[in-house]
């Protein structure tokens, strides 16, 4: 079939070639629903999450927009500004638009922590069509003089909600009150706590509204078992699943950092080529890691709920909650991570007895009990010894357990 059904979007023929190139014919539910109305030059606040195709459209618009304008970019003034919490995302919306830009003439570039800025403001020095940033390394940028956001015509800003958790609400302002007033906006987040609404509201005018919730979709296809067992005990069990030859391309989740790289120093002890990916890792290795998983070298990723965050894998055939996560939002983003693309998946998760608290928040959020393949179901509801560790949780956010709030509140993540 050599029909595309992006036609019917009003998008131009350049577009829609890269469409057919990236074998992409029919546009996803967020796609159908945004793309008009973003070529509409509407303000835009999206419920959506990674998975649903949301770069795709909110990018083709973009596309669209910019491939009118004959002139070219003036030096370190970007025409587009897309914000996004992580170098892994960052780099995966500038290959979204690499490939969607691909008939075009735009130029795209990438700005965030972790690598060197000489080639960043290279880059900006020659004039930007479409700048994706990290919010801390944008405001380095800004603070050098190698880029000035006068003549920004689109924001999006990806990923609030992460962004509130990580820390960059503040930076976040900061960016905003440098944007020209007279702008296109856009505000995309998997969930809408109070102070992404408000930033919404200061940030967006008369937006249209889309929403996809593919969580429950999602968890409705996906197979999950659970093992009650020994914390001590995980390890093993980890490596006797592994034995199973269908287990071909598995993501392991832990809490910790640590607890990442302990659980694939095991594996490789194992004779399992396992990598880890977490925030301490620089971003070579993080990026090394990831192409090893993705080309089948490594055969396990060993991941923290954020690093993992934005990762575009396909054909997971597991995923294994090696710890349960504080969040049970969490659990619905990582077993997410199979089950893509309508295929069905496998979650495992393994639960000591200190993370009976977390299981019932995770059952109580997806209203399903897990399947219990190992150990018994404890009778009872969860004893109140267990509380303290939920209570921890307005205080703990994500971002800092990730170890990314050295620099205190206001520039947690420099890095980024
Ligand atoms: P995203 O939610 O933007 O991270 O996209 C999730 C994945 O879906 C990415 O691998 C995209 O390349 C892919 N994708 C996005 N739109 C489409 C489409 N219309 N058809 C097929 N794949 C798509």
């Amino acid at each position: 079939m050599t029909e595309n059904n992006f036609a019917a979007l009003a998008l131009s023929e350049p577009l829609l070639r890269a469409l057919t190139a990236a074998q992409y014919s029919t546009p996803t539910p967020i796609q159908a629903a945004a793309i008009p109305q973003l070529l509409a030059g509407r303000d835009m606040i999206g419920l959506a999450q990674t998975g649903t195709g949301k770069t795709a459209a909110f990018m083709l618009p973009i596309l669209q927009r910019l491939s009118k304008i004959g002139t070219r970019p003036m030096p370190k003034m970007p025409r587009t500004l897309i914000l996004a919490p992580t170098r892994e995302l960052a780099l995966q919306i500038a290959e979204a638009a690499r490939v969607l830009s691909k008939f075009t003439h735009l130029r795209i570039a990438v700005v965030m922590g972790g690598v060197g800025m000489g080639a960043q403001s290279k880059a900006l020095g020659q004039g930007i069509d479409i700048l994706i940033a990290t919010p801390g390394r944008l405001l380095d940028h800004i603070d050098q003089g190698t880029c000035r956001l006068d003549r920004v015509e689109v924001f999006v800003l990806d990923e609030a909600d992460r962004m509130l958790d990580m820390g960059f609400i503040r930076d976040i302002r900061r960016v905003v009150a440098l944007l020209p007033k007279a702008r296109q906006s856009m505000l995309f987040s998997a969930t809408m706590p109070t102070e992404i609404d408000k930033l919404g509201q200061d940030l967006l005018k008369d937006p249209a509204r889309v929403a996809v919730t593919p969580e429950q979709i999602t968890v409705d296809r996906v197979e999950q078992r659970l093992y009650f067992v020994d914390a001590a005990a995980k390890r093993t069990l980890l490596v006797d699943l592994l034995q199973a030859p269908d287990m071909s391309r598995v993501i392991v989740f832990t809490r910790t950092k640590h607890g990442a790289d302990r659980v694939a120093q095991h594996l490789a002890k194992s004779g399992i080529r396992a990598e880890a990916i977490h925030g301490n890792k620089s971003q070579g290795a993080r990026q090394r890691a990831l192409s090893q998983f993705k080309t089948g070298e490594a055969r396990v990723l060993v991941a923290t709920d954020i690093a993992a965050r934005g990762i575009d894998v396909t054909n997971i055939s597991h995923v294994v909650n090696f710890e349960l996560p504080n969040e049970p939002e969490a659990y619905v983003h990582r077993i997410g991570r199979t089950a893509r693309n309508g295929a069905a998946g496998i979650a495992l998760s393994f639960c000591d007895s200190s993370e009976r608290g977390q299981l019932r928040d995770i059952e109580r959020l997806t209203k399903t009990p897990l399947v219990v393949v190992m150990g018994q179901r404890p009778t009872g509801h969860a004893g109140q010894h267990e509380r303290p560790r939920q209570q921890q949780r307005p205080q703990q956010g994500r971002g800092q357990r990730e170890g990314q709030n050295r620099g205190g509140r206001q520039r947690p993540r420099r890095a980024a």
